[in-house]
């Protein structure tokens, strides 16, 4: 069981940024000197989404290519099957290997938006999985997406920290979580999560808050709570951007406090949105930036997934 940590510091974390396939070349070039000025923080991986077809898929694999072998960051290709035919897994994957990138966050992506049946090879997430392993041996560290607060095509938690569970017996190696603001809620799930035999590393995906509408928005959108102190604090102030940046990051900061000090949590992955500011100041506010040092960092600057637990 993981040990919580005694004294009112938390013990450090390392952390990582998730950025998404920008829509315009132009977008992609921005990004690529947010991501090289992003290095300079420290993480100890990025990772870079999936949208399934088309344009976007070719430019996750190039942006991996890049991220991974000219900018030297350690890099996490996401991968989804809904509507993907085994050729055009293979072919992702071969790039990805080609790219000299190691991790893969293997996903089955969302249904179809006009309801129709995925006309992909893999059903879940598990059977991509499963692929990836036959074909790859341990070439590649496997990442599966897990969801505190529910997924919405099941309604049951048990039967989706089961799936969970099935996830990782094909040979997954961690854990990242689906956004969420509610501490304690994340951390009783954490203690299901290991009842039932789960013993890779969980990594809370971390939403900072930089409007309220974008607040708003996405944790509807995500479907998950809001607890009533984070309403209470940035509802008043909803209309200063500044003031809602500020808030926002000291909630979230102690949001990810308290994760790391239940002693579950070693690692902070931000989805950053594309975006710097609003991950910095938490980062700074967590005193995450300047004080890194290796040997102060809980099992090492290692990917958390190559950590003993
Ligand atoms: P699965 O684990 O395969 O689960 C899908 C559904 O099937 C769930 O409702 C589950 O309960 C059910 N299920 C699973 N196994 C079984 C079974 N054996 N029998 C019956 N039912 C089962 N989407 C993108 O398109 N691109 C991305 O880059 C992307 N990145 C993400 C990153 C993270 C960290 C997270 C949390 C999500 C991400 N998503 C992304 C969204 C994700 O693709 C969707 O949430 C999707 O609906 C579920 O994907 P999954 O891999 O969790 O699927």
């Amino acid at each position: 069981l993981e040990q919580a940590h005694s004294s009112s510091n938390p013990p450090p974390a390392t952390f990582s940024f998730e950025f998404f396939v920008p829509k315009t070349s132009q977008g992609v070039q921005n990004l690529y000197d947010r991501m090289d000025r992003m290095y300079d923080l420290n993480p100890i991986f990025i990772d870079i989404t999936w949208n399934a077809g088309g344009r976007s898929s070719t430019l996750t694999n190039d942006m991996v290519y890049v991220a991974q072998s000219t900018l030297g960051l350690e890099t996490c290709m996401h991968l989804t099957c809904t509507n993907m035919k085994i050729e055009l897994i293979d072919e992702a994957l071969e790039k990805a290997y080609e790219s000299g990138c190691q991790n893969i966050l293997a996903l089955r992506g969302d249904p179809p938006l006009d309801g129709s049946e995925s006309t992909g090879d893999f059903k879940y997430a598990k059977d991509l999985i499963l692929y990836i392993r036959k074909k790859y041996g341990d070439h590649f560290n496997i990442g599966v997406a897990a969801y505190p607060e529910g997924h919405p095509e099941e309604g049951d938690d048990g039967r989706l920290l089961e799936y969970l569970k099935e996830k990782c017996d094909c040979g997954a190696n961690f854990i990242i979580t689906q956004m969420f603001y509610d501490a304690d809620n994340f951390i009783n799930w954490c203690s299901q999560v290991r009842k039932i035999g789960i013993d890779i590393p969980i990594i809370p995906g971390i939403m900072p808050i930089s409007t309220y509408s974008a607040f708003m928005r996405r944790a509807k959108w995500s479907q998950v709570a809001i607890p009533q102190h984070f309403l209470d604090t940035l509802e008043p102030v909803k209309d200063d951007d500044y003031l809602v940046r500020e808030k926002g990051t000291q909630l979230v900061s102690d949001m990810c406090r308290k994760l790391v000090e239940s002693g579950y949590v070693k690692h902070l992955h931000f989805y950053t949105m594309n975006l710097e500011r609003a991950t910095i100041m938490i980062l700074e506010n967590l005193n995450l930036i300047s004080s890194i040092k290796s040997h102060e960092i809980v099992g090492g600057t290692d990917l958390p997934w190559r950590k003993s637990l």
